[in-house]
Order: C-alpha cells, then sequence, then structure tokens
C-alpha cells in the first residue's frame, strides 16, 4: 500500500474495469463528480435527489434503478474523459459550487458553505490553509524568526509542514522516538481511528486509505510518511522533554527548558512557541481505594505492556469508553475471561464498514475519477459531523432533557436504541445494562458494526455494573460485596485531558503561570492564544474537541492558518510580541460557555473528560465547523496587544 499521494492518477482501464469499480460508488459524489466531468449541472438537478440526515441510508436514498441509470452515465463520461485527452471542462464557479454543496448535503445550506468547502475541499486544487502573504516578506526575516513546536504528532508536524512551506525558522521536540503522536503512543490491541479516514487525514494529503477506519499501525505509517516526505526529520529532537517555558519580556522571546532523554539540560530560545501537545495522552488513572494492594500485572491502556501473554488469563477492564471499547473484544478472543466495569454505558452508532476494507472498485474511482475523492471527503464530513450537529442541540422548546433534548436528538436516540436492541436479540439483560440512560453526544458517540456487543455476549465476558468499592490484592470487590478475581487489571480510564500543556511549566509575563491563571479551568480565545503568555500558540486547545465524529485534524488545519496568520503580523510588522486582549478573550468564552449549555454534553450529566474539575465544558467547540472555520480564517490584529 503506497501511503503516499494515490488520487489524481490517469485513467488508462478498459471498459470493463471502469465498469466493475462504478459498482462501488458512492452515487450522491459521483454525480457531483460527473459536473466536473461534464460541465454539465443538470445531472444534479433533475428528479434524482439525495435525501439528507442520519436516518437515511449512505446513498441519500437513492432507488436502485436511478442509481444504474448514473453508473451508464458515469461511464460514458469517463469512457470520453480518458479518450479524449482526460481534459477538463472549467471548474465550477461559486454559485454552482454551493449548488453541488446543497446536492450532496440533501439540505439548502447558506452560500457560506459554497465558499467554505470549495476552499476546504479546494476544489480549485488551491491550498486553502496556507497563508501566502506570507512569501511577501522578506526570506531571512522568515528564516531568523524562530518557532518551536512541542510535539510531533498529527498537529505538530502540520505546524513543521506549514512552516518549512512558509519558510519560517523552526524547530520540533518530540518526547517520543518517532513521530506520530497518539497513533505512536496507543499501540492497544484493536486501536482504529474512529472517524472516517478519508476525513481523517490532512487537506493536502489525501491517501489510499487501505479501510474506512484504519487501524493504529496504518495512520501512525501515514504521519510517519508525512515526516518523511516533507523532509521534517531533520528539524524534529527526539527524546526530548519539555519541562519548562519562560517569556522574557525584555527580548520577547521563549527560554524553553528541555530534557534529553541522557538527562542532560538545555535551553532553546525561540521567537513563538506552539504547543501541539494533544490532549489526550497522559493517562488518567482512577482513585480507587486498595488500587495499589494489587498484587497481578496492571497497566493502562495507553501504555500497553506487550511483553504479557494474555492468553488463558482472567483480565478485568476498568471502563468502556472509546479505548476499552475497541481493546476489549480483541482481549476476550483470547483470555481465559474478561471482566468489564461499566459506569456509564456509552451510545453506539453503527457503522457496518467499520472493520471493513475499501473495496477494489472504490479505491480506483477514489484514485482515478477528477474529485470523486473530494466529494467523498465531503459526505463523510456532512454525514458523520457537521450534519450531525444538529441533533445534539437543545431545543429550548423540550423541556424534559432527562432522555432527549429535542425532538431530533429524541429520533437519534430511537434509531441507536433500535440499533443496539437487534444485536443484544433476546438477550434483555444486556440491553438494559448497555442502552444509556443520558441524551445522545451527552458523551462521545462510539463507532462500531457490532464488535462489542457480540463481545459482551461472550460466554467468557461479563459486563459488571455494579459500582467498583475496592480494588484488592487478588481482584475488584463491587459495593455489593461480590469479588471479582484476576491476574490482570487494564485500565482503561482515559486522559487528563483537561490539564492541557500539563506538565510543563509555562510562565509568561509579569510572572504569570498558565497553572495558576488556568486554575484548572483551561480557556483560550480560539483556543490558540491566552492573554499574558505571548508568542505562545496552542494547537487542539481549550474547546476545540468535537464530540460527533468529525475529525480534530480539521480543527488543528484552522488554527494552523490562524497560527500562520498571526506570525504574518509578527514578522512584518514592528513588534516582537503580540498578546491577547483579555477582553476579547473573555467575551469569547462567555460565547463559547453558552453554546456549549445548548449542546448534549452540556445539558447531560453523566460524566465526561468534556468537562473539567469545575464544572466547564472546557473541550468542546459548540458550533459547527464551518463557524471554527470562517472565525480561524486570519486574526483581527485589533484583538491583540502588540509590543
Ligand atoms: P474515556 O472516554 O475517558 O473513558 C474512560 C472510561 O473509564 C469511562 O468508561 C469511565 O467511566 C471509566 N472510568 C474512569 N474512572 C473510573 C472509575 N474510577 N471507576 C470506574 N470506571 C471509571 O477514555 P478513553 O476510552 O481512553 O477515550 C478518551 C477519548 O480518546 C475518546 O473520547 C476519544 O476522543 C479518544 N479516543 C479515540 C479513539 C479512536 O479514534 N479510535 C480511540 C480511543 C480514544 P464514565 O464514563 O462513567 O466516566
Amino acid at each position: 500500500m503506497d501511503l503516499l499521494k494515490a488520487v489524481n492518477k490517469p485513467i488508462d482501464a478498459d471498459d470493463e474495469t471502469i465498469r466493475q469499480a462504478l459498482e462501488d460508488a458512492h452515487i450522491p459524489s459521483l454525480m457531483n463528480a460527473l459536473v466536473h466531468l461534464t460541465g454539465d449541472a443538470d445531472i444534479i438537478r433533475g428528479d434524482i435527489q439525495p435525501e439528507s440526515g442520519f436516518l437515511v441510508d449512505p446513498q441519500g436514498g437513492i432507488a436502485e434503478e436511478d442509481q444504474t441509470r448514473i453508473r451508464q452515465r458515469a461511464l460514458e463520461a469517463l469512457q470520453a474523459f480518458r479518450d479524449n485527452g482526460q481534459r477538463l471542462p472549467p471548474a465550477p464557479g461559486a454559485d454552482l459550487v454551493h449548488e453541488m454543496v446543497n446536492f450532496a448535503s440533501g439540505q439548502e445550506l447558506s452560500p457560506e458553505y459554497g465558499t467554505f468547502l470549495e476552499a476546504e475541499l479546494a476544489l480549485h486544487d488551491e491550498d486553502s490553509y496556507g497563508v501566502p502573504e506570507l512569501a511577501e516578506l522578506p526570506a531571512e526575516a522568515r528564516a531568523n524568526f524562530k518557532v518551536l513546536i512541542v510535539g510531533a504528532g498529527m498537529s505538530g508536524l502540520l505546524a513543521g509542514i506549514r512552516l518549512k512551506a512558509a519558510g519560517i525558522g523552526f524547530e520540533i521536540v518530540e518526547r517520543h522516538g518517532n513521530v506520530g503522536g497518539t497513533w505512536y503512543q496507543n499501540t492497544y490491541p484493536g486501536c482504529r481511528v474512529d472517524s472516517p479516514n478519508h476525513t481523517y487525514s490532512y487537506s493536502f494529503h489525501p491517501t489510499d486509505w487501505p479501510q474506512f477506519y484504519s487501524s493504529q499501525e496504518v495512520l501512525r505509517r501515514y504521519f510517519d510518511d508525512c515526516a518523511t516526505h516533507y523532509g521534517l526529520r531533520e528539524s524534529i529532537r527526539f527524546h526530548t522533554d519539555v519541562e519548562a517555558a519562560t517569556y522574557d519580556e525584555g527580548d520577547g522571546v521563549w527560554h524553553v527548558d528541555v530534557r534529553h532523554r541522557d538527562g542532560t539540560a538545555e535551553t532553546l530560545v525561540a521567537n513563538a512557541v506552539i504547543s501541539a501537545v494533544g490532549q489526550l495522552n497522559r493517562p488518567k488513572w482512577p482513585d480507587i481505594p486498595g488500587q495499589d494492594r494489587f498484587r497481578g500485572i496492571a497497566f493502562h491502556s495507553t501504555e500497553w505492556e506487550h511483553e504479557h501473554d494474555l492468553a488463558g488469563k482472567k483480565v478485568i477492564v476498568i471502563g468502556t469508553g472509546a479505548s476499552a471499547f475497541q481493546f476489549a473484544p480483541e482481549v476476550a478472543r483470547e483470555a481465559a475471561s474478561v471482566t468489564i466495569f461499566q459506569r456509564t454505558a456509552p451510545w453506539i452508532f453503527n457503522a457496518p464498514e467499520y472493520h471493513e476494507y475499501v473495496p477494489d472498485g472504490k479505491h480506483w474511482l477514489l484514485n482515478h475519477v477528477p474529485y470523486y475523492a473530494k466529494w467523498f471527503r465531503f459526505s463523510m464530513f456532512w454525514r458523520m459531523a457537521e450534519g450531525i450537529l444538529a441533533a445534539a442541540k437543545k431545543d429550548p422548546a423540550w423541556n424534559e432533557t432527562d432522555r432527549a433534548i429535542s425532538a431530533e436528538n429524541d429520533q437519534l436516540r430511537e434509531l441507536l436504541t433500535e440499533g443496539i436492541t437487534a444485536l443484544c436479540e433476546e438477550d434483555e439483560d444486556l440491553r438494559d445494562k448497555i442502552i444509556p440512560d443520558y441524551p445522545v453526544a451527552g458523551k462521545r458517540i462510539l463507532i462500531d458494526n457490532g464488535n462489542w456487543i457480540r463481545a459482551l455476549r461472550r460466554d467468557n465476558v461479563d459486563l459488571v455494573t455494579d459500582p467498583i468499592a475496592e480494588i484488592d490484592e487478588t481482584g475488584v470487590r463491587t459495593e455489593s460485596g461480590a469479588h471479582h478475581e484476576c491476574d490482570v487489571l487494564v485500565y482503561g480510564t482515559g486522559f487528563t485531558a483537561s490539564r492541557f500543556l500539563w506538565p510543563m511549566k509555562i510562565t509568561g509575563r509579569n510572572g504569570a503561570t498558565l497553572e495558576g491563571q488556568w486554575d484548572g479551568d483551561a480557556r483560550a480565545y480560539m483556543g490558540i492564544t491566552v492573554p499574558n503568555f505571548p508568542n505562545l500558540f496552542c494547537m487542539y486547545g481549550p474547546n476545540t474537541n468535537i464530540v460527533v465524529n468529525g475529525s480534530i485534524v480539521f480543527f488543528s488545519e484552522c488554527e494552523m492558518r490562524y497560527i500562520l496568520g498571526c506570525l504574518k503580523l509578527l514578522i512584518g510588522g514592528d513588534s516582537n510580541a503580540m498578546d491577547c486582549r483579555q477582553d476579547v478573550h473573555d467575551a469569547y468564552n462567555v460565547r463559547i460557555d453558552e453554546g456549549n449549555r445548548n449542546m448534549a454534553w452540556g445539558v447531560s450529566k453523566a460524566p465526561t473528560w468534556y468537562r473539567n474539575d469545575k464544572g466547564r465544558i472546557a473541550q468542546n467547540w459548540p458550533f459547527t465547523l464551518r463557524e471554527f472555520w470562517s472565525q480561524t480564517r486570519e486574526p483581527d490584529p485589533a484583538d491583540y496587544v502588540f509590543s
């Protein structure tokens, strides 16, 4: 498998190959691709129109005979394209793109969506997340400006790629021995991306994903390949941990204290620091009485100890979040027994293609049919993220909020409940245990194809909902007094996500520390900048997470474009520092909090890592992805104090 760019290959296939490939087509995406291919928009203006929404099948409810008509039309168009020099007609203009977006979503969307998606999908093959004006600044000024990027995961690599392309000096420090961040660190069995892969990838680096939701190893290789392809490796210091960063107000620079693996320390100096440390990498250990008394093998899912053979072992799993959901079924295949402790049941979205390989025909279409991959990316984006968001929003007229928060949310509840019930078959006890008692999207919705429920129904698997009272030398005792013995205890208890940038000690202007200023309640402007910490930029910072299954890569690309805009102001201007205005930051956060209060995760009382110890939703972005894209297009200098 070639994980480098695989799309936009010329068409040299014979008719039969094309005909067969079209059998695997996503019809609404194919119809929009036909507009590009033929220049004729009538195909999306006729009687074949996809419906919108999560209740509709992935083909948008388009009837079989209509699908056949479209495939035939596409075959003819592709033959003509192949045989006549493979030249495309003029690209669709803004109005037509808006029409195509409406068509693909099955909804009448605002014109801003046309502009947004024209850019996000790079429909004119432009790079919509770069800042071309940077190139107009003197090369020497750009090269002499030093940016230190902390972390070589998805966001840190993206920052490096962008800074390199802009000719800005940079260095990346990474505590691990290789790139990939979460995809390098998490190696637990069954680990795979749970957002559709065709959206979980850099917009500028599409690839030929082997599966719709590829495995950890494939994701790790994608980022590994990107690091090599974009020539970043020589700019990365591996096995280097940032311990502290202190802003020097006199010189307007950051002094960054790092420690190398051999124990030696060093202080690096940078004009700006980009924190790309992620939110989900420091294990969160629970605080269960007796935890330290356990004498068997115990480890956390994110620090999987592969040296232990779990075959024939009695295993206890604590937690039923996204991690446990993936590894517990794998462990159950070989362990003598698996006892899973569930505190809060997750909502489950049935995605039959979750473990499926992308069929050959679809690979061919994605790689060869002009613009098909872009519209397929849009369909994933719409179906799994933006389009589902409305169902997570509270209807002010909806009174009872324990079960659902709007008619649409209730409808989604029904749909997911039906899916869970069907998989439980006659096992009513199990069904009653795993149907959540809070609104859908109160916590992250987990993607599955029945794998989880099938695992729970195995003879060697027991799902315990009785709360844990203590852990002792040999296992777990619940509040009812039952004792569950085990050889191995796996903590699938999540991450210290609310402690942003922790444990780095960051000191800004006037000795302010980030930890002290935040006091357990991290906030930032746009999720990126923090008052009193000039030239410090966060990626995947506070309130930039998404609950429905959209892509964090999208957020990082928006954030990096905004950061490039800030660097343009610094390199091209007279000031060497920009500090976010407190009033601007505060007003922004009032809006964010208000937004989150109206979303399922803000209304629901279910425990979630989205809420910090102060009770505030510090993780999530409450509005549409389009709005995040718009607000991060470029910084407004009026939002900052320059010095
Ligand atoms: P998580 O969602 O925070 O889940 C932690 C689990 O441990 C929850 O079930 C929690 O119960 C339980 N738990 C915590 N403390 C406990 C205690 N003292 N007693 C009993 N149970 C306890 O963590 P995660 O599963 O690692 O996932 C975190 C996030 O990482 C996900 O939401 C997702 O964004 C990301 N992730 C993504 C993927 C992917 O893309 N493939 C895979 C894994 C993770 P409660 O629910 O009651 O709190």
